[in-house]
């Protein structure tokens, strides 16, 4: 969905291809890390020369409901669809709630709204970088947690049903059609995992079948899918242990595939071992959209004061780039997205300009200007580029 080729032409003389990003700020600290997120992103354009961004803003969130009783307009929901890719900062305050008792979640909705059913969360530790597990192989975690986005316990998300004051129910959905998806999505992405780590690939199911038939279901069908992807070992677990394993043994992780619920939970486990949310980038994609997200909330606690850390909202950028250089061919956008990637790793190892959560005393700011600082040295050199990525 590319909008055509700019009529400016860059000082190096390319006509620099556009790509139209439909941005949401979001509440709390979401805007606070979306700015200078955007400002890394339009320097990065202007050190390659070769494409940029049209960012296009768009209302949703805790505020915008407050304000208009709307919390994911429609048109906001189309802006979503019409855009080359799509940013959305954290959403939601706790202080802002249906009559229900719960709240807005308009990113949540938005995963449905784009068939997003596969939400793509990196775990992994930068080598050197410190961590809460002690283990010395911590700095080999470099895993894939892939959260079903569209169904599991979140298909009936409004439709859940309290019956008088004594019983609550909600209902679980498991469908062929997306566990199909789902299941191939994770495959392949461990068969381009295995080229980038030259290694044998695994997908790892993680399920609750030995209670529940919706779960036995979901495993049947992994088990099926399995058989197309024949390179890739295929195995299993419960979800019970296998959060006792992120913690015992995460660095033998590759791709591990989950539903919606088990998937949301474990994700912020995964954010636990790399030792804050605010290192813990997404991408919710689907066929023909995807949404690119921190995997953290609003953070009201320490809203408004400047001091969020921005690298997860930085890493989904480059996650943006990286899928837009795929869906585009673009080769310089798979580049752009290899150097931030390589500008935020050499903070947190360095330890340098990092924000609270993780030790340091810088605001969000100047972590994130020293990461542009960074890319642009590594723009300068290309030293420190890896030649693949995920
Ligand atoms: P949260 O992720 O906002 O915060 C959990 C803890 O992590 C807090 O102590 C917070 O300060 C810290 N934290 C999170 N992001 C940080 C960052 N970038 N830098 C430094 N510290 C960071 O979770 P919560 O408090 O349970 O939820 C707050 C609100 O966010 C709620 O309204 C919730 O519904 C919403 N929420 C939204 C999303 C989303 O938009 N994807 C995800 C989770 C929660």
């Amino acid at each position: 969905m590319q909008i055509g080729k700019n009529i400016l032409e860059s000082e190096l003389g390319q006509i620099p291809k556009v790509y139209a990003i439909t941005v949401f700020d979001g509440d709390g600290i979401g805007p606070e890390i979306m700015t200078p997120t955007l400002d890394l992103l339009q320097r990065v354009a202007s050190l390659f020369g070769s494409f940029s961004f049209e960012f296009k803003h768009v209302p949703a969130g805790a505020g915008h409901f407050r304000d208009t009783g709307e919390a994911l307009p429609k048109t906001s929901i189309d802006a979503a669809r019409a855009a080359d890719a799509v940013l959305l900062s954290a959403m939601g305050l706790p202080s802002i709630r249906k009559p229900d008792g719960t709240e807005i979640t308009p990113q949540i909705e938005l995963r449905f709204e784009l068939d997003l059913y596969a939400g793509v969360r990196p775990v992994r530790v930068y080598s050197g970088q410190s961590t809460p597990l002690a283990d010395p192989r911590a700095d080999q975690i470099d895993f894939v947690l892939i959260r079903e986005s569209t169904e599991g316990l979140f298909a009936h998300m409004h439709e859940g049903q309290i019956h008088g004051d004594e019983e609550a129910t909600e209902t679980l959905r498991i469908t062929r059609p997306v566990s199909e998806k789902l299941f191939d999505f994770a495959f392949r992405l461990a068969q381009q995992r295995a080229i980038k780590f030259d290694r044998t690939a695994r997908v790892t199911c993680v399920d609750k079948a030995n209670v529940f038939r919706a779960f036995w279901f979901f495993r049947s069908i992994f088990m099926e899918r399995a058989k197309a992807f024949p390179e890739v070992e295929a195995d299993t677990a419960y979800v019970d242990a296998l959060a006792m394993w992120m913690v015992q043994k995460p660095w033998e992780f590759d791709v591990l595939v989950t539903e919606n619920m088990f998937g949301d939970i474990l994700s912020d486990l995964g954010a636990g071992i790399m030792g804050t949310l605010g290192l813990a980038p997404s991408a919710d994609i689907g066929d023909d959209a995807a949404v690119f997200q921190p995997c953290h909330g609003s953070a009201p606690d320490i809203a408004g004061k400047g001091i969020a850390n921005p690298l997860a909202m930085i890493l989904s950028a480059a996650m943006m780039l990286e899928w837009l250089a795929v869906e585009h061919d673009d080769q310089d956008l798979a580049k752009a997205a290899r150097i931030v990637d390589d500008a935020v790793g050499q903070n947190v190892v360095a330890q340098r300009h990092l924000t609270g959560d993780l030790g340091g005393t810088a605001n969000t700011i100047e972590c994130a200007a020293s990461v542009i600082a960074n890319i642009e040295k590594l723009v300068a050199s290309s030293i420190g580029v890896s030649d693949k990525v995920v």
